[in-house]
C-alpha cells in the first residue's frame, strides 16, 4: 500500500459581529487579528482567537 501524501489543513472559523454570519478560512496567520467580514464588508478584530 503506497503512502499518500496529505496536508493537514487548519480551519479557522470567524464569525462576524456585525452581521453574526461564519466563514472559514484555512490556514490563517496567527499574527493577523483584523478580518473584512465576507458577507457584509465590515472590518471585524480577532485578537481573542488565539
Ligand atoms: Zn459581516
Amino acid at each position: 500500500m503506497e503512502t499518500a501524501n496529505h496536508n493537514v489543513e487548519q480551519l479557522h472559523h470567524f464569525s462576524c459581529a456585525v452581521c453574526g454570519k461564519w466563514w472559514t478560512i484555512g490556514d490563517a496567520p496567527v499574527e493577523k487579528t483584523d478580518w473584512h467580514c465576507p458577507w457584509c464588508g465590515e472590518m471585524n478584530n480577532y485578537e481573542s482567537v488565539n
